[in-house]
């Protein structure tokens, strides 16, 4: 049987995506790794049915009863209920739905060092959290791959965002120095190692402070264009294309479209060879990589900003053996591999870069590889 705590604290990580950007929801290959940054859930049970979530993110805490759930999340239309509620309470409704049991009542109070909106996944980070302490105190048993799920049908269903599940699996399954190859479609996960430390490499964020609109916008242009792309190619997903295809798909489809497909199929590709130069090589090799990711997402499926080229420019003119945007895209972050010794200067140089083009300045800090989701009291 399952350990049921009545009180405990769980967290759960941001994540970096080292390379594989808009390829999850193509049924594609992700190369995330999570970061030191936490969000962490402290969870007692209580003796009612109501369920009480807090957040020092927000201003007043949120109460409802574990029945009236089911309403605040209809099936059309927005979520009866404060936006960023609806992650904790999402991942809540849609795990009472694998319980065989009527759960308890429960209080979560949410503290995280996870920026918002700056491409770090504060979202997988939160349903991350709650999702491990729920399964805990609710006895469910759930493994860390069903959590994912979790999470992500919670983001999709509740929240109304249609993302992919390559957040909650990095913030699931991380490891220390190591990044998680995932296989989109099946879910297959690899831990890779990163071996940073040994390379003395850092991964510098640049945030540029521009915050994406997630569930609006582009993100959701793209993804119809991939869908459209794969209809007229005759493929279940993009992920069934490779490069060889790509002339043909050049034919068959109009140039914009086009390019969006590229990008996909030539980032797959990155994956697949930043995993095989890891473990020939080591994290040294994979530089070029990240440099070309960028140039994809600019040129190709245009979801790059002037502040992330900046960032990225600047962080290579800096001494960063590779750079390019990570996230969803119209804002948010830039990754740069950097030497040790170059961290400042890239730092710096991003800082500069920022002023001189008239830009608000960035938020620069280092990320490092660490553990996925736990419980840690
Ligand atoms: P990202 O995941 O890139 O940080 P998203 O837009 O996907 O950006 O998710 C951010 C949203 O998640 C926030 O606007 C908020 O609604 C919710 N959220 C994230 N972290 C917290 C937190 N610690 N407390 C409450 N809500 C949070
Ligand atoms: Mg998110």
């Amino acid at each position: 049987m399952t350990d049921r705590p009545a009180a405990g604290s769980w967290s759960a990580p941001g994540r970096v995506n080292l390379v594989g950007e808009h390829t999850d929801y193509n049924d594609g290959f992700v190369l995330p790794f999570a970061i030191a940054h936490r969000t962490h859930a402290v969870v007692g049970r209580r003796d009612d049915a109501r369920i009480r979530v807090a957040s020092t993110f927000a201003d007043a805490p949120v109460e409802v009863t574990l029945d009236e759930l089911e309403a605040l999340f209809p099936s059309e239309g927005a979520p009866r209920v404060a936006e960023w509620a609806a992650y904790p309470l999402g991942v809540a409704w849609a795990l009472r739905h694998a319980a065989t049991a009527p759960p308890v009542g429960v209080d979560i109070a949410i503290a995280s060092d996870v920026p918002v909106g700056a491409g770090l996944s504060s979202s997988a980070a939160i349903e991350g959290a709650v999702a491990s302490a729920l399964t805990d105190v609710w006895g469910l048993g759930l493994d860390p791959v069903a959590l994912a799920r979790v999470g992500r049908r919670a983001e999709n269903e509740a929240v109304g965002a249609p993302t992919g599940i390559m957040d909650q699996m990095a913030s699931m399954l991380g490891r220390a120095d190591a990044a998680i190859f995932l296989d989109c479609r099946s879910l297959h996960a690899e831990v890779v190692d990163l071996g940073f430390a040994a390379a003395g490499l850092e991964v510098v964020v640049i945030d540029t402070g521009v915050t994406h609109a997630h569930a609006t916008g582009g993100y959701r242009d793209r993804r119809e264009a991939c869908e459209r792309g794969a209809d007229t190619m005759g493929v279940r997903a993009l992920r069934d294309l490779s490069v060889a295809d790509l002339p043909r798909a050049e034919q068959a489809l109009d140039a914009e479209t086009f390019r969006r497909v590229r990008h996909v199929v030539t980032e797959n590709q990155r994956v697949l060879d930043a995993v095989r130069m890891l473990h020939a090589h080591g994290s040294a090799q994979i530089g070029p990589l990240l440099d070309s990711s960028h140039a994809s997402l600019r040129d190709d499926f245009e979801i790059s900003t002037p502040e992330l080229d900046t960032a990225v420019d600047a962080a290579r003119a800096a001494g960063a053996i590779g750079a390019r945007m990570t996230g969803g895209g119209f804002g948010g972050a830039a990754i740069a591999l950097t030497p040790h010794d170059c961290v400042d200067a890239v730092r710096d140089g991003a800082s500069a870069a920022f002023v001189s083009a008239g830009y608000p300045a960035p938020h620069v800090f280092t990320v490092t590889p660490s553990e996925g989701a736990r419980r840690d009291a």
